[in-house]
């Protein structure tokens, strides 16, 4: 029988959908992972009672963080992805010819483990010989990186339990240490509605380090408001300036070459957020 399940965004707002059933729950050493059939949806992981991706609208996001950075910079060869357990963001990495390694560092197995059971149009990818797979708190691996990759995406949960520490202005320290003399980082930064502090204050600690810092929009209707941010850190390449020989073809659903640009357009409360 299915039930209405509700991930509370505030103490008085929520978003509600219905659950066919529950495939895996378990407490992991690190969070409580859920693994749940959505009628809307379909496969969805929560962790934390907080939905992380589901199957059909996972495409927006996991494009939009890995497209726009890796378009911007001209030959990324060496890829870092912390967080992303559930493998969608390598998936798009690899869709990039120029990339020879992904390295994916992810604190909790137990994410990688279901998503290539319940999710593997997400995660199908983390078998490919260019991925390197870690089980390992991305901040420490960060901390013990130098001079390494041409692009980090930090495709992590919400800044509670695990995930704190990567919303740290030391964290940001460390992926500009972590990156080349001409590295990018895009990290997710959730939404404008709820985390209006959050994202300011990410910003501004960004733009204490990374000479181009800038903050892009899509929309992800099973997130919180469904209008998401990302801040991109960049030492030497503006997404904004790519020229249009650069772009070549590759498969997708949200992106595209117009969209690289049009993502950076900000409704004017956004603005005001990062002035
Ligand atoms: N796209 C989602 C969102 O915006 O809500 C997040 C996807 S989920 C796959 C994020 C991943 O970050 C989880 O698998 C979690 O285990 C991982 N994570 C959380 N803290 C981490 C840390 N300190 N180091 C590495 N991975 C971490």
């Amino acid at each position: 029988m299915s039930i209405w399940y509700t991930e509370k965004q505030t103490e008085d707002f929520g978003i509600t959908m219905k659950v066919n059933r529950t495939l895996h729950t378990e407490q992991t050493e690190f969070q409580k992972l859920d693994m749940v059939e959505t009628e809307e949806w379909g496969n969805m992981l929560l962790l934390d009672d907080m939905v992380m991706t589901s199957k059909k609208d996972e495409f927006v996001y996991h494009e939009m963080v890995a497209h726009i950075p890796l378009f911007t910079h001209p030959n990324p060869e060496n890829v870092l992805v912390v967080g992303g357990g559930d493998g969608g963001v390598i998936r798009e990495v690899l869709k990039h010819s120029s990339v020879k390694k992904a390295t994916l560092v992810d604190i909790d197995g137990k994410v990688i483990e279901y998503s290539k059971k319940f999710l593997p149009e997400i995660a199908g990818k983390l078998e490919d010989p260019r991925v390197e797979v870690k089980i390992d708190d991305g901040f420490m691996h960060i901390a013990n990186s130098e001079n390494e990759y041409d692009v980090i995406l930090v495709d992590s949960t919400e800044p509670v339990g695990p995930a704190v520490n990567l919303f740290t202005k030391g964290f940001y320290a460390g992926i500009s240490k972590a990156l080349k003399e001409d590295g990018i980082f895009v990290a997710q930064t959730d939404n404008p509605w709820f985390k209006a502090d959050l994202i300011t204050e990410v910003q501004r600690d960004v733009k204490e380090i990374f000479p181009i810092t800038k903050l892009y929009l899509a929309n992800i209707p099973t997130y919180p408001s469904g209008l998401w941010t990302f801040t991109i850190g960049s030492k030497k390449y503006d997404p904004l300036e790519v020229s249009d020989e650069r772009f070549y073809e590759i498969e997708t659903k949200y992106y595209t070459k117009e969209l690289h640009k049009a993502a950076f357009v900000l409704p004017k409360f956004v603005q005001d957020l990062i002035k």
